[in-house]
């Protein structure tokens, strides 16, 4: 756990200066404010994860192994194989978990946190609601549980998926080849940025943790072939509600604003006019605006 933790700081720090110096999206003035807020709900989410998960993590995965139990141990396996098979299916349940938290109303109460921020960046990997944590955290020791999983698969499949997720969150420049050569193997911003656009066609997409296949195979990766378009943020959430630390906490408990990206301006149809243009350009009323450099 101390060596994720590690894993983070430094892939955070590398990313952070990566995009203080090449970024795709200029974040106006407001970029260490919007920052902070999130690296401080990451430390209440990894405060209060800490608090049960390690002990509970062995806790099950000891019993499973004692009583020989979980579906992968039904097959005998080599270790090679069962380590792979371990981190892939962390992954699948990871896709499988997020797909949830966009289609169930309550979940999506907690995970909208994570989405109605005004600007995405290596920060807003850390910004979830500690509800969303939670429960993410119960899912995965079901999956150890049911799997018969290991502590160190569990505890490799973070040190990857937490570096990860800070580098497709980021802000950066990738070279677009880079970025789709890389999109066949894992998920990249130029695909993680879509999952963060508040029309509807875009957020129920790109939902992959770690391995970028899934969208693939259940047929919900997208695209969009221009960043410039890519509207962050959800409709229907005031500045109190989204960019204030309190306003995070008390999301789940004020009615949903938002459906999973519903934006009523742009509609439901995935066919319909891109409709990009709208208020594309407009100042947020904090002067945050966060609009697209051209530089990629
Ligand atoms: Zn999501």
């Amino acid at each position: 756990m101390h060596l994720s933790a590690l894993a983070a700081a430094a892939a955070l720090a590398v990313l952070w200066l990566a995009e203080g110096l090449y970024p795709v999206f200029a974040h106006g003035r407001c970029r260490r404010a919007h920052g902070m807020r999130n690296v401080v709900l990451g430390l209440i989410n990894g405060g209060a994860r800490a608090l049960f998960f390690p002990a509970a993590l062995v806790m099950v995965a000891t019993t499973t192994m004692r009583f020989d139990a979980g579906l992968l141990r039904m097959v005998p396996l080599p270790p090679r194989v069962e380590w792979v098979m371990g981190i892939v299916l962390l992954d699948l349940a990871g896709y499988a978990w997020h797909v949830a938290s966009h289609q169930w109303p309550l979940l999506w109460r907690f995970h909208a946190v994570h989405h109605h921020d005004d600007a995405v960046d290596s920060t807003t990997a850390f910004r979830f609601h500690f509800g969303d944590v939670m429960f993410g955290s119960f899912v995965t020791l079901a999956v150890v549980g049911v799997l018969g999983l290991r502590v160190e698969h569990v505890l490799f499949y973070e040190l990857l998926l937490i570096p990860l997720s800070i580098f497709h969150h980021g802000n950066i420049r990738l070279p677009g080849r880079v970025d789709r050569v890389l999109s066949w193997l894992i998920v990249t911003p130029r695909m993680h940025w879509v999952h963060h656009s508040r029309w509807i066609a875009e957020t129920n997409s790109n939902y992959s943790p770690l391995f970028s296949l899934w969208d693939r195979v259940f047929g919900t990766f997208r695209l969009c072939g221009d960043p410039a378009g890519i509207r962050f943020r959800l409709e229907g959430y005031a500045d109190a509600d989204r960019a204030t630390l309190l306003g995070c906490l008390a999301t789940p408990l004020l009615p949903i604003k938002s459906e999973p990206g519903r934006d009523p301006r742009l509609g439901m149809d995935a066919n319909a006019p891109h409709a990009r243009s709208v208020e594309r350009r407009g100042a947020c009323p904090s002067q945050c605006e966060y609009s697209y450099t051209g530089r990629e």
